[in-house]
């Protein structure tokens, strides 16, 4: 009788997927907590839509200056509804999420004023504009060209250094700056509890010092967001989670009423902040997406967490382990050298529906500070909701790997990057 799962048409050998689902049997009760989650989450999304009486009239087109787009202002009050703040700005004008966080640090810092990053350095592209950096070199109105002062704190052992970080805050600190996920480091997330708790102790300390936190891929992972423990601002891009694969390009800042005008402000112009603004009738997508986004942040956890397995179970170190609590979507892999963090992309990339025949390569992007290798197969350039692996070249080799808009598919891409591993010749299965 002919097989019906016949997975060789797809290139994949018996072993690999008899290997992977070994791994899988063991993740169910991890996949059942999360469950929990996504379903809270879910629940999360659709009381504040039907709180703030969602209707059809808000899918409406706007043009032009954008006055009285309800959908846009609708959609506005949804996001800070579902993240407990007290205002939300959630745009296609806003570029992406280093956008987003610009317009906070820009909206809010002034020259004189000092920002403080207490886990270490800060994303890349944050770098770049915060413009502290030994070497950045890089110009056109960074932080540091208006003058506005830079320190930052080391992560330890366990989280953000609370005894370090009251060393360095003084009465010229106006942010914090924290951020929630890994980047490209090797690191576990901050969770909700470890963020609750450091500002809890700023604030002690520091009631009128802004806490800000970079929320780019952790939102809907747990059952609160930084904003409903303390935080005063959060950003991030809405071709990450919140936007579930719909969105189509766009970012977000949310937090208190004060701070979200001031990033209004730069956004658009003093003056104008958010009253104007077109969407050109992008609601309806950037609300479908938020409705899908819990469900599509769960597909993705379970992609994260196979490949935690799986990779685990080969002998490679992972961050975080399966059984570690998460706070974003990414599952780091330490590969330990350049050519297999290169076949790990090209795998993934190779598993993609779009651009599946692109193989990706290590290139400067704008805004890093060197060579990146991007799998991106996407429906939406550069949508790492969908799943995505990237990697900075540099040692120890680890790949980064996200998204997912189905767990299947994370699943195809993880089967992809063994088979290649074991066509190389670098895959030694465990007896
Ligand atoms: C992606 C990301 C950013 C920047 O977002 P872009 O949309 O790529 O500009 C900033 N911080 C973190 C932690 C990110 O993951």
């Amino acid at each position: 009788m002919a097989d019906k799962m016949d997975m060789k048409r797809f290139g994949i050998s018996e072993d690999i997927v008899q290997f992977c689902s070994e791994v899988e049997e063991n993740l169910k009760p991890v996949w059942k907590d999360m469950q929990a989650i996504m379903e809270y989450n879910q629940f999360k999304v659709i009381d504040a839509m039907r709180k703030n009486r969602l209707g059809e009239r808000h899918f409406a087109v706007s043009t032009g200056y954008g006055y009285n787009d309800e959908g846009r202002d609708l959609l506005e009050r949804v996001f800070a509804d579902i993240v407990g703040a007290q205002d939300a700005l959630v745009r296609p004008q806003i570029i992406s999420g280093t956008h987003a966080i610009s317009l906070c640090l820009y909206g809010v810092l002034r020259p004189g004023d000092k920002l403080i990053s207490i886990t270490g350095a800060p994303y890349d592209t944050i770098s770049t504009i915060i413009g502290h950096n030994e070497g950045s070199g890089v110009e056109g109105g960074t932080l540091k060209e208006f003058g506005v002062e830079y320190d930052q704190v080391e992560l330890g052992e366990d989280g953000v250094d609370l005894e370090k970080v009251f060393q360095v805050v003084d009465h010229t600190t106006k942010m914090i700056y924290m951020q929630r996920s890994t980047g490209y480091s090797w690191r576990k997330a901050l969770t909700i509890s470890e963020m609750e708790s450091v500002i809890r102790a700023i604030k002690g300390k520091y009631p009128d010092v802004v806490v800000m936190v970079d929320n780019c891929y952790g939102e809907f992972i747990e059952t609160m967001e930084p904003t409903e423990v303390g935080a005063d601002l959060i950003a991030g891009s809405l071709i990450k989670n919140p936007g579930g694969g719909i969105a189509l390009m766009g970012g977000y800042v949310a937090g208190r009423k004060d701070l979200v005008h001031l990033a209004a402000c730069r956004l658009a112009a003093p003056g104008i902040a958010r009253e104007t603004g077109a969407t050109l009738g992008m609601n309806r997508t950037y609300l479908q997406g938020l409705f899908l986004a819990p469900s599509v942040v769960g597909q993705a956890l379970k992609t994260a967490i196979l490949a935690a397995g799986v990779f685990s179970k080969l002998g490679y170190q992972v961050c975080p382990s399966v059984e570690d609590p998460r706070s974003d979507i990414i599952q780091a892999v330490r590969l330990g050298s350049a050519e297999k963090v290169k076949l790990f992309c090209q795998a993934i990339q190779a598993a993609a529906p779009v651009d599946s025949y692109v193989i990706p390569q290590p290139w400067e992007m704008p805004g890093y500070n060197e060579e990146i290798i991007m799998a991106a197969g996407a429906f939406v350039q550069g949508s790492s909701i969908e799943l995505s692996a990237d990697a900075p070249m540099r040692e120890p080799f680890i790949a980064y790997l996200q998204g997912g808009l189905t767990h299947e598919h994370g699943k195809f891409g993880i089967y992809g990057v063994l088979q290649l591993f074991k066509e190389k010749g670098i895959l030694r299965m465990p007896e």
